[in-house]
């Protein structure tokens, strides 16, 4: 996180170099089930990050001695194609991967009914294609449409989104170069549901009343995900908005 302050990064209307307000998403695109050879996956454009998740599970624990008598063990891969950064990134795992391989485990796992599955494993490997700032929550937004879409049982989706503090100012969703010229970043995942936090992480530094409207921002924003990422599920399994399947039994009462 650069502290040099050459460029501007909210202009004189409040508006951000991508012309977003501060407390306004980037575009969201969503898709799941786009693997054939994976048993659950799906795909994530959020503003310029491009992110495939995919799910491998239940099955049987390989190596026998990982395996858990009371759950399946949940494991994960978080990865960044040599492509996705400007500067080519080493194939090599980085020391970053593996921290956030284990972080975005840790926020999808109470999602997970991994207790219906002894003895068994889930895989989920997330391959970030494009980078461009808050790629371990769109990671974590689209791993949990895999899991769902492999038809694993889960308590509730998880949704996640960043906010963070650029120019002085609280602000949503930070792209890449807020992120790096900005004051702070707080990726935080949410399951709306439980009203409950997996994930929070911060970078650079927040007043605690800073910290409280950052956090309200990015709970928000997890919210208005969580219906996109209902949305996507209906669109890849037909299902009928409730409104309108309510409708329907209505006419066919009438
Ligand atoms: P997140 O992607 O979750 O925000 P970071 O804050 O660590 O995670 O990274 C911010 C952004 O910095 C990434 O989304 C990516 O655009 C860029 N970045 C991360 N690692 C590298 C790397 N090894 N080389 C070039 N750019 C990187």
């Amino acid at each position: 996180m650069g502290h040099e302050k050459q460029v501007r990064l909210i202009d004189d209307n409040g508006l951000r170099v991508d012309g977003r307000r501060l407390d306004q998403l980037r575009p969201i695109k969503l898709e799941v089930g786009v693997l054939d050879k994976a048993d659950g996956s799906a795909y994530i454009e959020h503003g310029r990050n491009k992110i495939l998740a995919a799910v491998f599970g239940p099955r049987e624990a390989h190596p026998k001695h990982i395996a858990l008598a009371d759950r399946a063990v949940v494991r994960c891969r978080y990865h960044m194609a040599p492509f996705s950064t400007d500067e080519r990134k080493s194939p090599a795992p980085s020391r970053r991967e593996l921290e956030l391989s284990k972080v975005i485990r840790e926020s999808l796992e109470p999602s997970i009914m991994s207790e219906y599955f002894p003895r068994s494993t889930i895989d989920i490997f997330i391959e970030v294609l494009q980078a461009d700032a808050g790629t371990r929550c769109a990671g974590i937004t689209s791993a949990s449409l895999a899991l769902a879409d492999a038809g694993i049982p889960l308590r509730e989706l998880v949704a996640a989104c960043a906010a963070g503090k650029v120019d002085g100012k609280v602000a949503l969703d930070l792209s890449d170069i807020e992120d790096k010229k900005g004051d702070a970043d707080l990726p935080v995942a949410f399951m709306p549901k439980s009203n409950a936090i997996g994930l929070l992480q911060m970078d650079g530094s927040m007043t605690e009343e800073e910290l409280g409207q950052a956090l309200d921002m990015s709970v928000n924003a997890c919210r208005t995900i969580y219906e996109m990422q209902k949305e996507a599920l209906r669109q890849k399994y037909h299902i009928e908005r409730e409104e309108e399947v309510t409708e329907e039994m209505e006419e066919v009462k009438a």
